[in-house]
């Protein structure tokens, strides 16, 4: 017997949980963090037994995909926790920082101490392409999710009753076309698919629109004598900003004016995405092998310290600064806004989706005035929001993923908002003509 559980982002897009039971074989795909207005829901009780779970399969390094790991570990899990090789180095330094913010919180979820033990249980790793036999009856496939470095989709093939079977966990699958990170990859074959929704409803803006107004703008504010200010999250968005911005450096355009990375995490992520070569797209493959950095260029400062951060805002004239975090809650982009938003030369360029209830929000909804740091500040800086550099597909991408798949019984629909769900259920109806189901959480389905 096969059963599916719903354990997180079933209704929603944080929490990533799904417990797969094989017989007597129990295996956790992703244990992530729920964020945002669902934040709370961190402190309940895992709905299953961590001291019986075989294994945990993790996509990718996301918070909302890794982050209640140490405390499924502090409860008690045991068995091997299965990524390819980058997920777990991004990992490493994803959850170090988690525990340090998490330990400051009044409600203490787990501590940097919790992480280490967690950590140690990561070591079978598998990549894209590849496969791994659990039991005689169970095998593990990966492939290129296109979604961050390292991040995959994930086929688990099983005998039930001499019958074969197989199941698709999408992770979180990106757009066909990516900055730096090698294209997704889609399967062949499979009776059920868990596939993610949060663009469901949703088409992005072009691609290659949305960089050429990202460099418009920051050269225009440049010319201006202004202050960009980008908010950025350290994992592959700060690296597909600086891989754009070395794009107009090559070219001459930011005439030496230095672009300050002021984010330790977004550094040190940077480093590890260099130990991974072969995981990049076909165009940053070919600089790296040309003994080029893609993410280093001569008007770069790296801004490690808490000392040199606080003198990039006494220095003169125009520059760049990308600092965390991407939605302005915590970090160090909080005292660059301080310092920047009330002058009109500046610019604040949001790169990311912005939550609700977020500071990033409330800046790109063009409210007037803000409290940062219990200080008022007026917004006379211009804000913009540059579309289109998501890592996740939307509605026409996934549409596509899914209807590579062939001998499909049931298309599961998860992580994602109640509209979007909405819409991609209609959409797969009406365009692809498969079954198709909106999961909820708590939710067991028999395979
Ligand atoms: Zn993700």
């Amino acid at each position: 017997m096969a059963y599916y559980t719903s354990c997180g982002a079933a209704g929603e897009v944080t929490g990533s949980c799904h417990l797969l039971e094989i017989g007597k074989i129990k295996i956790l795909i992703d244990c992530g963090m729920f964020q945002g207005k669902e934040e709370k829901l961190n402190f309940d009780e895992f709905p299953f037994d961590p001291k019986q779970i075989n294994y945990l399969i993790v996509t990718h390094a996301h918070l909302d995909h890794i982050g209640r790991i140490p405390l499924l570990v502090k409860k008690g899990f045991k068995g091997k926790i299965i990524s390819t090789r980058a997920t777990y180095e991004l990992a490493v330094l994803m959850l170090k920082n988690a525990g340090g913010i998490l330990e400051q919180k009044k409600e203490v979820l787990y501590t940097s101490k919790d992480v280490e033990p967690a950590l140690k249980l990561f070591g079978t790793f598998i990549e894209a392409d590849e496969k791994l036999k659990l039991t005689d009856d169970i095998k593990v496939l990966f492939k290129n999710a296109g979604h961050i470095l390292g991040a995959v989709s994930v086929k688990i093939k099983f005998t039930d009753k001499g019958e074969k079977k197989s199941v698709i966990f999408s992770g979180d699958i990106g757009q066909d076309q990516r900055i730096i990170t090698a294209p997704i990859q889609s399967w062949n074959k499979a009776n059920y698919v868990f596939v993610e929704s949060t663009y469901g409803a949703s088409e992005h803006c072009d691609i290659s629109l949305s960089i050429e107004s990202f460099k418009e703008q920051i050269l225009k504010t440049l010319q201006q004598g202004g202050t960009v200010v980008i908010p950025s999250f350290a994992l592959e968005r700060t690296q597909e900003i600086l891989f754009l911005l070395k794009q107009l450096s090559c070219n001459g355009d930011l005439h030496n004016i230095p672009v300050y990375l002021d984010a330790p995490l977004a550094i040190n992520v940077t480093k590890t995405f260099l130990n991974h070569p072969t995981l990049f797209s076909y165009q940053v493959q070919k600089e790296i092998l040309n003994g080029e950095n893609p993410f280093d260029f001569k008007e770069l400062v790296e801004t490690y310290s808490k000392e040199s951060s606080m003198q990039i805002n006494s220095t003169k004239g125009a520059k760049i600064i990308i600092a965390g975090s991407g939605m302005c809650e915590g970090g160090r982009v909080g005292y660059h806004l301080q310092r920047y938003l009330s002058e009109k030369r500046n610019l604040i360029l949001f790169v990311g989706y912005q939550v609700s209830g977020t500071l990033g929000r409330k800046i790109a909804n063009n409210d007037k005035k803000i409290k940062i740091a219990g200080n008022e500040v007026q917004i006379n800086a211009k804000v913009s929001h540059v579309d289109g550099l998501s890592a996740h597909a939307d509605q026409n991408n996934i549409l596509q993923w899914i209807n590579s798949i062939k001998d499909l019984y049931c298309i599961y629909l998860i992580h994602g908002d109640q509209p979007q769900l909405d819409t991609l259920k209609s959409q797969v109806k009406n365009k692809l003509k498969k079954k198709v189901h909106i999961v909820k959480i708590g939710e067991q389905i028999y395979l």
